[in-house]
Protein backbone atom coordinates (compact mmCIF):
# COMPACT_ATOMS: atom_id res chain seq x y z
CA UNK A 1 0.00 0.00 0.00
CA UNK A 2 1.06 3.59 -1.21
CA UNK A 3 -0.32 7.15 -0.83
CA UNK A 4 -1.57 7.15 -4.15
CA UNK A 5 -2.79 3.35 -3.92
CA UNK A 6 -6.01 5.29 -2.18
CA UNK A 7 -9.08 5.10 -3.95
CA UNK A 8 -10.00 8.72 -4.53
CA UNK A 9 -6.99 8.38 -6.84
CA UNK A 10 -8.65 5.89 -9.15
CA UNK A 11 -12.08 5.74 -8.83
CA UNK A 12 -14.64 8.44 -9.59
CA UNK A 13 -17.41 7.22 -6.83
CA UNK A 14 -14.38 7.73 -4.40
CA UNK A 15 -13.02 10.97 -5.68
CA UNK A 16 -16.61 12.43 -5.57
CA UNK A 17 -16.95 10.73 -1.76
CA UNK A 18 -13.81 12.05 -0.94
CA UNK A 19 -14.61 15.62 -2.41
CA UNK A 20 -18.06 15.47 -0.48
CA UNK A 21 -16.27 14.65 2.61
CA UNK A 22 -13.63 17.92 2.03
CA UNK A 23 -16.74 20.32 1.18
CA UNK A 24 -19.20 19.27 3.18
CA UNK A 25 -17.97 18.24 6.51
CA UNK A 26 -21.36 18.26 8.02
CA UNK A 27 -23.36 17.38 6.19
CA UNK A 28 -24.52 18.71 2.28
CA UNK A 29 -25.93 21.66 1.33
CA UNK A 30 -27.74 22.96 -1.40
CA UNK A 31 -25.83 25.24 -4.19
CA UNK A 32 -29.27 26.85 -5.06
CA UNK A 33 -30.73 27.69 -2.18
CA UNK A 34 -28.32 27.06 0.76
CA UNK A 35 -30.69 24.29 2.98
CA UNK A 36 -29.14 21.52 4.89
CA UNK A 37 -32.17 19.48 5.16
CA UNK A 38 -34.25 17.10 3.16
CA UNK A 39 -31.51 16.15 0.11
CA UNK A 40 -31.82 13.20 -1.15
CA UNK A 41 -29.34 10.74 -3.03
CA UNK A 42 -30.58 10.47 -6.32
CA UNK A 43 -29.51 6.90 -7.81
CA UNK A 44 -29.56 4.99 -11.16
CA UNK A 45 -27.19 3.71 -14.19
CA UNK A 46 -27.74 6.78 -16.17
CA UNK A 47 -27.37 9.22 -12.88
CA UNK A 48 -24.14 11.43 -12.55
CA UNK A 49 -22.18 10.22 -9.55
CA UNK A 50 -22.88 11.69 -6.10
CA UNK A 51 -26.27 13.66 -7.97
CA UNK A 52 -28.59 15.12 -5.40
CA UNK A 53 -31.90 16.56 -4.88
CA UNK A 54 -32.59 19.22 -2.80
CA UNK A 55 -36.70 19.02 -1.27
CA UNK A 56 -36.93 22.80 -0.49
CA UNK A 57 -35.87 24.17 -4.20
CA UNK A 58 -36.47 20.79 -5.92
CA UNK A 59 -33.46 21.10 -8.08
CA UNK A 60 -30.32 19.03 -8.70
CA UNK A 61 -26.71 18.69 -7.83
CA UNK A 62 -23.66 17.24 -6.93
CA UNK A 63 -20.03 18.53 -4.91
CA UNK A 64 -18.44 19.90 -8.06
CA UNK A 65 -21.31 22.85 -8.30
CA UNK A 66 -19.59 25.75 -7.77
CA UNK A 67 -15.80 24.92 -7.71
CA UNK A 68 -13.73 24.69 -10.32
CA UNK A 69 -14.38 21.07 -10.78
CA UNK A 70 -17.72 21.76 -12.14
CA UNK A 71 -16.32 22.78 -15.66
CA UNK A 72 -14.20 20.19 -16.16
CA UNK A 73 -14.13 17.38 -18.35
CA UNK A 74 -11.17 16.07 -16.60
CA UNK A 75 -12.31 13.68 -13.89
CA UNK A 76 -12.40 14.34 -10.07
CA UNK A 77 -9.70 11.46 -9.44
CA UNK A 78 -7.20 12.91 -12.04
CA UNK A 79 -7.63 16.02 -9.88
CA UNK A 80 -6.80 14.30 -6.93
CA UNK A 81 -3.94 13.39 -8.17
CA UNK A 82 -2.94 16.37 -9.46
CA UNK A 83 -3.27 18.11 -6.52
CA UNK A 84 -1.50 15.25 -4.70
CA UNK A 85 1.51 15.60 -7.28
CA UNK A 86 1.56 19.53 -6.87
CA UNK A 87 1.25 19.66 -3.45
CA UNK A 88 3.93 16.81 -2.68
CA UNK A 89 6.88 17.68 -4.77
CA UNK A 90 9.09 20.55 -3.14
CA UNK A 91 10.17 22.36 -5.87
CA UNK A 92 6.73 21.88 -7.92
CA UNK A 93 5.78 19.86 -11.16
CA UNK A 94 5.64 21.53 -14.27
CA UNK A 95 2.78 21.22 -16.41
CA UNK A 96 4.72 19.08 -18.61
CA UNK A 97 5.02 16.31 -16.09
CA UNK A 98 1.56 16.93 -15.46
CA UNK A 99 0.97 16.01 -19.03
CA UNK A 100 3.06 13.17 -18.87
CA UNK A 101 1.52 11.66 -15.59
CA UNK A 102 -1.85 12.11 -16.04
CA UNK A 103 -2.07 11.29 -19.63
CA UNK A 104 -4.37 14.64 -20.47
CA UNK A 105 -3.20 16.86 -22.66
CA UNK A 106 -0.71 19.78 -22.20
CA UNK A 107 -3.45 22.49 -22.08
CA UNK A 108 -5.25 20.87 -19.49
CA UNK A 109 -2.69 20.21 -17.44
CA UNK A 110 -1.40 23.87 -17.83
CA UNK A 111 -5.45 24.33 -16.50
CA UNK A 112 -4.88 22.28 -13.85
CA UNK A 113 -2.02 23.56 -12.34
CA UNK A 114 -2.96 27.13 -12.21
CA UNK A 115 -6.16 26.23 -10.57
CA UNK A 116 -4.50 24.39 -7.95
CA UNK A 117 -2.23 27.17 -7.76
CA UNK A 118 -4.97 29.69 -7.12
CA UNK A 119 -6.49 27.62 -4.53
CA UNK A 120 -3.44 26.97 -2.33
CA UNK A 121 -2.04 30.51 -2.62
CA UNK A 122 -5.89 32.52 -2.14
CA UNK A 123 -5.76 31.59 2.01
CA UNK A 124 -2.63 32.55 3.10
CA UNK A 125 -3.13 35.96 1.53
CA UNK A 126 -6.35 36.57 2.96
CA UNK A 127 -5.52 35.19 6.05
CA UNK A 128 -2.83 38.01 6.18
CA UNK A 129 -4.15 41.13 5.29
CA UNK A 130 -7.91 40.07 6.93
CA UNK A 131 -8.85 40.77 10.43
CA UNK A 132 -9.90 37.17 11.99
CA UNK A 133 -13.14 38.74 13.35
CA UNK A 134 -14.40 39.62 10.41
CA UNK A 135 -17.74 38.36 8.47
CA UNK A 136 -16.12 37.70 5.15
CA UNK A 137 -18.89 37.83 1.86
CA UNK A 138 -17.52 36.77 -0.88
CA UNK A 139 -19.07 35.29 -3.75
CA UNK A 140 -19.75 31.36 -4.77
CA UNK A 141 -16.53 30.66 -6.04
CA UNK A 142 -15.01 27.58 -4.65
CA UNK A 143 -11.75 28.78 -3.47
CA UNK A 144 -13.78 30.36 -0.42
CA UNK A 145 -15.34 27.39 0.43
CA UNK A 146 -13.52 27.06 3.88
CA UNK A 147 -13.61 30.49 4.65
CA UNK A 148 -16.08 29.93 7.67
CA UNK A 149 -13.23 28.48 9.68
CA UNK A 150 -10.80 30.94 9.50
CA UNK A 151 -12.97 34.02 9.94
CA UNK A 152 -15.81 35.45 12.17
CA UNK A 153 -18.49 34.35 9.37
CA UNK A 154 -18.63 33.74 5.74
CA UNK A 155 -21.60 35.23 4.13
CA UNK A 156 -21.88 33.61 0.13
CA UNK A 157 -24.08 35.16 -2.34
CA UNK A 158 -24.97 33.00 -5.78
CA UNK A 159 -24.28 34.96 -8.73
CA UNK A 160 -24.32 31.86 -10.56
CA UNK A 161 -28.08 31.67 -9.44
CA UNK A 162 -28.82 35.31 -10.34
CA UNK A 163 -28.37 35.88 -6.51
CA UNK A 164 -26.95 39.71 -5.63
CA UNK A 165 -27.79 40.01 -1.63
CA UNK A 166 -29.54 38.40 1.28
CA UNK A 167 -29.85 41.30 4.24
CA UNK A 168 -26.04 41.94 5.03
CA UNK A 169 -24.91 39.20 3.20
CA UNK A 170 -23.58 41.12 -0.51
CA UNK A 171 -20.59 42.30 -2.38
CA UNK A 172 -21.94 45.47 -4.05
CA UNK A 173 -19.82 47.46 -1.85
CA UNK A 174 -17.01 45.74 -2.48
CA UNK A 175 -17.26 45.45 -6.24
CA UNK A 176 -18.32 49.04 -6.78
CA UNK A 177 -15.12 49.76 -4.95
CA UNK A 178 -12.96 48.07 -6.74
CA UNK A 179 -14.85 49.23 -10.03
CA UNK A 180 -13.50 52.44 -9.00
CA UNK A 181 -10.07 51.15 -8.06
CA UNK A 182 -9.54 49.34 -11.87
CA UNK A 183 -10.50 52.31 -13.40
CA UNK A 184 -8.32 55.16 -11.34
CA UNK A 185 -5.67 52.48 -11.36
CA UNK A 186 -6.02 52.59 -15.30
CA UNK A 187 -7.21 56.14 -16.46
CA UNK A 188 -4.93 58.19 -13.72
CA UNK A 189 -1.96 56.21 -12.75
CA UNK A 190 -1.58 53.56 -15.53
CA UNK A 191 0.46 51.23 -13.29
CA UNK A 192 2.27 50.84 -9.93
CA UNK A 193 5.06 48.67 -8.30
CA UNK A 194 3.78 46.20 -5.71
CA UNK A 195 5.85 47.70 -2.82
CA UNK A 196 3.43 51.23 -3.65
CA UNK A 197 0.37 49.29 -3.94
CA UNK A 198 -0.85 50.03 -0.49
CA UNK A 199 -0.34 53.45 -0.95
CA UNK A 200 -2.96 53.56 -3.86
CA UNK A 201 -4.86 51.45 -1.72
CA UNK A 202 -5.10 53.59 1.18
CA UNK A 203 -5.99 56.55 -1.14
CA UNK A 204 -8.93 55.43 -2.84
CA UNK A 205 -10.31 53.89 0.58
CA UNK A 206 -9.98 57.20 1.86
CA UNK A 207 -12.08 58.76 -0.87
CA UNK A 208 -14.35 55.75 -0.67
CA UNK A 209 -14.84 56.25 3.20
CA UNK A 210 -15.46 59.87 2.95
CA UNK A 211 -17.47 59.65 -0.22
CA UNK A 212 -20.45 61.49 1.89
CA UNK A 213 -18.00 64.71 3.03
CA UNK A 214 -17.90 67.44 0.16
CA UNK A 215 -14.39 67.72 -1.41
CA UNK A 216 -13.57 70.68 0.96
CA UNK A 217 -14.69 68.28 3.68
CA UNK A 218 -12.42 65.77 2.17
CA UNK A 219 -9.20 67.99 1.89
CA UNK A 220 -9.57 69.14 5.14
CA UNK A 221 -9.56 65.46 6.70
CA UNK A 222 -7.03 64.62 4.55
CA UNK A 223 -4.90 67.43 5.87
CA UNK A 224 -5.66 66.83 9.19
CA UNK A 225 -4.29 63.19 8.77
CA UNK A 226 -0.79 64.42 7.28
CA UNK A 227 -0.55 66.70 10.00
CA UNK A 228 -1.00 63.79 12.68
CA UNK A 229 1.96 61.90 10.70
CA UNK A 230 4.17 64.67 10.63
CA UNK A 231 3.68 64.87 14.35
CA UNK A 232 4.40 61.42 14.94
CA UNK A 233 7.56 61.69 12.79
CA UNK A 234 8.61 64.64 14.63
CA UNK A 235 8.03 62.37 18.01
CA UNK A 236 9.93 59.48 17.11
CA UNK A 237 12.70 61.12 15.66
CA UNK A 238 12.88 63.49 18.68
CA UNK A 239 12.68 66.31 17.03
ZN1 LIG B 1 -32.34 23.80 -2.68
Amino acid sequence: MSVLSKPYFHDETAAVAKLEEIIWPEGPTCPHCGAVDRIYDLKGNSTRIGLKKCGHCRKQFTVKVGTVFESSHVPLHKWFQAAYLLCSSKKGISAHQLHRVLEVTYKTAWFMAHRLREAMTLMPILAENIAKETTVNTDEAGQYVHLGRHFNGHGVVRHGIGEYGRGETHTNTIEGYFSIFKRGMKGVYQHCAKKHLHRYVAEFNFRYNERDASDGERSAIALAGIVGKRLMYRDSSGA
